[in-house]
């Protein structure tokens, strides 16, 4: 089972903690390479789109290129980096990225995911904001995607970061919404611009009325507290007709397009933009 799901990439072939183990000290060193040589890094781009198809800007999702398993899931390789004091090196690195690449392509924003452990940090503002100055990029181009976990983990440190964050433009989302254990009390008060309702929540739309119901809710709440809300996941027409329908204003998923390099993303929505740089 694990191999057919797992061909290619780091799985728990073997039940045995020494194995597990083994195996993670292998990716940590893996890790620290790649980021030191920088090669085997990369950033794809997922297009968000308005309801009527306008790109809006986009998210930066990380792959490794690693030399022997190909492409290693993000999520495992985050988790790998929390645990090992990598992630602010990664996140940095993220940003630093995702900023060369606002510099050439003109696209509108560009959204990086930021793990909870990266604003524990009291200067994760003052380094983020360092690295989009040396890019003299405006602030407003920058999105920083946080998780409840954030919230939950501790309200006040990260709230005074984002509110930094905020005041010099960038603009904050919260990803994953519904699927933390948040409450919805601090959503009225949390330096917030938008509001992404998992794919979960998106995928039970056509599932019944409930789901409908949920949806439905999560958008009306997100406009009384003049949030922005982005749908995530939306692989079908009829779950693009009818989040459209609720007022859900932008959406992503393989219905729109699959993540994609920089370059395809110039080639594909700047065509002009391309042709000059040539
Ligand atoms: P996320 O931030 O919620 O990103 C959306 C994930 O959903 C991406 O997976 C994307 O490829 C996938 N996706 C987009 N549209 C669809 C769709 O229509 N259907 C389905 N089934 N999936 C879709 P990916 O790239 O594997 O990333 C997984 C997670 O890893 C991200 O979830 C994010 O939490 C984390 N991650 C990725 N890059 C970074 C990073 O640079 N820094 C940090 N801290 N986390 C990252
Ligand atoms: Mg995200
Ligand atoms: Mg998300
Ligand atoms: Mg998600």
């Amino acid at each position: 089972e694990a191999k057919k799901r797992g061909r290619g990439r780091y799985q728990l072939f073997s039940d045995t903690m020494d194995d597990i183990v083994k195996q993670r000290q292998s990716v940590e060193a893996d890790l620290r390479k790649a980021l030191a040589s920088g090669g085997e890094l990369e950033l794809v781009y997922q297009p968000l789109h308005s309801a009527e198809g306008v790109l809006t800007g986009v998210e930066a999702l990380l792959r490794w290129n690693h030399p022997v398993h190909r492409s290693i899931s993000p999520s495992f390789l985050i988790t790998i980096a929390e645990e090992c004091g990598l992630i602010a090196q990664i996140g940095d690195w993220v940003l630093d990225e995702a900023c060369r690449t606002a510099t050439r392509i003109p696209v509108p924003w560009i959204a990086v995911n930021v793990s909870p452990v990266q604003l524990r940090d009291r200067n994760f503002a003052n380094r983020c904001l360092g690295i989009i100055a040396q890019h003299n990029i405006d602030p407003r181009r920058i999105q920083v995607e946080i998780t409840e976990a954030v919230v939950i983990d501790d309200p006040e440190i990260a709230g005074a970061t984002l509110r930094q964050l905020r005041a010099a433009g960038v603009r904050v989302a919260l990803d994953d919404f519904g699927t933390g254990y948040s409450s919805m009390s601090y959503l009225r008060d949390y330096p917030l611009d938008r509001l992404k309702i998992d794919r979960f929540f998106v995928q039970a739309l056509c599932e019944g009325e409930e789901g409908r119901a949920i949806v439905a809710a999560v958008i009306e709440m997100a406009r009384a507290l003049k949030l922005e809300v982005t749908a995530e996941g939306v692989e079908t027409a009829e779950q693009h007709a009818m989040l459209r329908d609720m007022g859900c204003n932008e959406m992503q998923g393989y219905l729109f397009s699959r993540p994609l390099t920089a370059a395809v993303l110039a080639e594909r929505f700047f065509p002009t933009n391309a042709e000059q740089r040539a």
